[in-house]
């Protein structure tokens, strides 16, 4: 397989440190709110990177965290006069809610910051220690920038070209370091902040130190693939190297991976811009496999525009696989041939073909576009070849080849069976009945039932209304 890294700037044959393992740690959300479709990408793209990789044989250690200390949790826990971990522990609930529906697996591990701190502190001390970092008069510790010789080698940025240049590494306490380059490890605590003792000040940690320490304890030293969005290369992947390599002696990570963005009206989807989506909004209006289709029709390095004609374009191409998938399971369960016959033999020799060249679509850089291509035409080789009077061994073989290749894309193409609509009318009576009684955590247990089942409420003056997403 081949795989673009950041760090050469070119595609290279993936090799892991570890015969049949892959390492892999991915730059998680901060979790004060709802994740937007933005977030989503990382997490589909990458999710689908750790599938093929499992179908190719390999046991991927997949390492994600959640940033759940960080400014904007701890003014939205003032805000709400809750402690921050009331807010990173209920969206961090929610995230893998959406996570779920968006089918992406969970991670063998999902380490959150402030169960690190000890970590922290220690690989903090050993920079010190070793002259890679300082603390200032205020307790502030800061990396010792220019101590690292190959500070620049992801960002592709030179020293002297980032010298007082860039302003997102000037922080508060500016005058205290000893160049402008240098970031910061640990800070003093603020009034109303949540803070750690340390031998240093009582206060708690930079952003980038988290990664480097959670990448060591879960997968070691020294890692396959580290992953994100571009908007990480630098000054956050930068930093996590110069931290990690400083700290270890040893290189952090073989592969970089960098999603690009996902853009509306060609701007950066971004919460601080308040142009954004949440996925939970999308999953009022579309199956959220609609979404994950929609992420995989870009090649991950190119930058995606989201529109209402492209997800509805991507609804199409879903629900094409889909009910190919019903037809095939329908003549399965009606035609009276078992075996195949001579001609229809060589039909299925030709599945292979289809996997060929998705195989092959994947192995360049995750070509998923062209991936979603080859099923596709699997598919039309599937609607012109499956007729009523087809062996349920070709019909069988195509099915599975199908759902198969969709699920190393993390798609499911083969639906339980729908509820009926008294079903859904007893649910919703229920649903009823539980909000007058105040029980309002079954009332939302049963509109999540439904909305997992494709079918979506909308309370309206005139009672409620529902309507099935496809
Ligand atoms: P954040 O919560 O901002 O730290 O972002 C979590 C992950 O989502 C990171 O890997 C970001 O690079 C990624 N991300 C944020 N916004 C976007 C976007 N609009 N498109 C693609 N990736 C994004
Ligand atoms: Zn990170």
């Amino acid at each position: 397989m081949q795989i673009y890294n950041t760090l050469s700037k070119r595609k290279e044959e993936f090799v892991p440190i570890e015969p049949g393992k892959v390492r892999m740690y991915v730059c998680g959300p901060t979790v004060y709110n709802l994740i937007h479709i933005g977030n989503a990408r990382p997490m589909i793209v990458f999710d689908t990177c750790r599938r093929y990789m499992e179908h190719k044989g390999y046991e991927v250690n997949y390492v994600s965290n959640f940033t759940d200390v960080d400014d904007k949790i701890i003014k939205k826990a003032n805000e709400e006069g809750v402690d921050p971990s009331v807010i990173s522990e209920r969206y961090i609930a929610e995230c893998k809610k959406d996570m779920s529906h968006m089918n992406v697996k969970p991670a063998t591990t999902h380490p959150k910051a402030t169960e690190e701190i000890d970590g922290m502190l220690q690989m903090i001390q050993t920079l010190i220690d070793k002259g890679h970092a300082y603390v200032a008069k205020d307790g502030t510790v800061y990396f010792r920038t220019r101590s690292f010789k190959e500070y620049g080698k992801l960002s592709h940025k030179n020293l002297d070209d980032l010298q007082g240049g860039n302003r997102s590494l000037l922080v508060s306490g500016e005058d205290q370091k000893e160049d402008s380059l240098d970031f910061v490890l640990w800070k003093p605590k603020k009034e109303g902040e949540p803070y750690w003792e340390s031998p240093w000040c009582n206060g708690r940690p930079g952003w980038h130190i988290e990664c480097s320490v959670m990448s060591k304890k879960y997968l070691g030293e020294e890692i396959d693939i580290h992953a994100g969005g571009e908007d990480l290369v630098f000054p956050h992947h930068e930093n996590e190297i110069a931290q990690s390599e400083a700290a270890n002696g040893k290189t952090f990570a073989k592969y970089w991976m960098h999603n690009a963005f996902l853009n509306i009206d060609n701007k950066k989807m971004s919460k601080s811009l308040g142009n954004f989506f949440t996925v939970r909004d999308i999953s009022e209006k579309y199956d959220l496999q609609v979404l994950r289709f929609f992420m995989l029709s870009a090649h991950y390095r190119s930058p995606l525009n989201f529109s209402a004609e492209l997800m509805e374009a991507a609804k199409n191409g879903y629900e094409r696989i889909v009910s190919c998938v019903e037809n095939l399971k329908y003549l399965e369960q009606n035609t009276t041939l078992s075996s195949a016959t001579k001609e229809e033999e060589e039909l299925i020799a030709r599945i292979q073909s289809f996997e060929e060249k998705f195989d092959a679509a994947m192995d360049d850089d995750l070509n998923t576009a062209d991936a979603l291509s080859a099923i596709f035409e699997l598919v039309k080789f599937a609607n012109t070849n499956a007729k009523a009077e087809s062996s349920k061994e070709l019909l069988q073989a195509l099915r599975e080849k199908i759902v198969e290749l969709s699920d190393i894309c993390g798609l499911i193409v083969e639906k339980d069976a729908e509820l009926l609509d008294s079903e859904v009318e007893a649910l919703i009576e229920e649903r009823t009945m539980a909000r007058k009684n105040k029980d309002f955590a079954r009332a939302d247990a049963i509109r999540q039932e439904l909305l997992d089942k494709g079918i979506v409420l909308e309370d309206t003056r005139e009672g409620v209304k529902w309507h099935r997403n496809f």
